[in-house]
């Protein structure tokens, strides 16, 4: 596993959540070994921190419906060079049913969601935030027994598709419940990419004012083009971790409109620009997303894919064979 020490080196831990959040929302079957192809590619990058599936009810979220063997798979080879420090392995759960299945295959740590907004919660699964936070107790008492780490997600942290803004104090609330049941890991959801950067600088100073023992988390989506804004005005306000797919891939099936996360590539390459080090091979991580649209038919939503990275000159090669910036600017 890799150590608190290892993230002490970086400024930024990038979390990758393709095998879930990316892939969820995919109706064309993505066969097994595909998934687990682009997940060792990504774990061979160093992305420190994976979320690689999800143990919901099957019915629910088919494509994720090969959980365990996507465990079995990483267990057997996780991608990762030897001697190379092995990614942190997460899975999202509903229940302590899904602690009870995540168990014993190789996963670290395990995540549960509940909507800040109300309506959001109701809609989804027809029960009230405060009554899912009560049943969240069997699930942090599962997952503490089978010793996997239990993190607490909000979703609609910054804006609900249903109920439309969500005041800070809803957040706050879910989020002080789950600090009050144990938890030091939270992430704040940007469910349908409603965020905008003010706010997410007002919220992050403002939870981590209240929680300095707790780790947040900014799980982003990229919707309405503020994804890396919002990701900047997250580090900014003093928070470290930040969730991104491959790819841009993702989207929650119960938000009507919801799309991509932010990309990692993208992501990892403004981090880098900016100073920030991330510990990841950015290289790796382009050669990877080129072959996405192959291996699961999907179109990477990149930035960088398309334009290349900041330095890649694009007009470099033609100089040199011209030699002329003249003939260049003719051109
Ligand atoms: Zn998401």
């Amino acid at each position: 596993m890799t150590t608190p020490d290892t993230f002490a080196r970086l400024d930024v831990v990038v979390q990758d959540v393709t095998g879930r959040d990316g892939f969820q929302n995919v109706a064309p079957w993505i066969p097994t070994e595909v998934k687990l192809e682009l997940l060792r590619g990504i774990a061979g990058a160093r992305v420190p921190w994976l979320e690689v599936t999800s143990f919901v009810h099957p019915k629910w979220v088919p494509q994720l419906r090969d959980a365990e063997d996507v465990c079995a798979g990483l267990a057997a080879d996780l991608g990762v060079a030897p001697g190379a420090p092995r990614p942190v392995l997460s899975a999202l759960v509903p229940n302590a049913r899904g602690v009870a299945r995540a168990a014993g295959r190789g996963i670290d740590a395990v995540s549960l969601t509940i909507s800040a907004s109300e309506a959001h919660a109701r809609a989804n699964l027809n029960r009230g935030r405060a009554e899912l936070l009560d049943a969240a107790g069997d699930a942090i008492a599962a997952a503490r027994e089978a010793g996997l780490q239990m993190r607490g997600g909000v979703a609609t942290a910054f804006g609900c598709p249903i109920q439309g803004d969500v005041p800070l104090a809803d957040l706050a609330w879910v989020v002080g419940r789950y600090a009050e049941l144990g938890l030091r890991v939270i992430r704040l959801g940007d469910t349908t990419g409603m965020a905008h950067p003010r706010q997410v600088r007002e919220a992050v100073t403002a939870l981590r004012a209240e929680h300095p023992f707790v780790t947040f988390v900014l799980h982003l989506h990229d919707t309405r083009g503020m994804g890396i804004a919002n990701a900047v005005a997250g580090v900014e306000a003093g928070l470290r971790h930040l969730d991104a797919a491959l790819g841009g891939l993702g989207g929650c099936p119960f938000a009507p409109g919801a799309s991509g996360n932010v990309d990692l590539i993208d992501l990892v390459h403004a981090a880098e620009e900016i100073g920030w080090r991330t510990g990841i091979d950015l290289d790796a991580l382009i050669a990877l997303g080129r072959r996405l649209p192959d291996l699961t038919g999907l179109q990477a939503d990149s930035r960088v894919l398309v334009a290349g990275k900041r330095n890649d000159l694009a007009g470099r090669d033609a100089l040199r064979e011209d030699g002329s910036v003249a003939a260049q600017l003719r051109g």
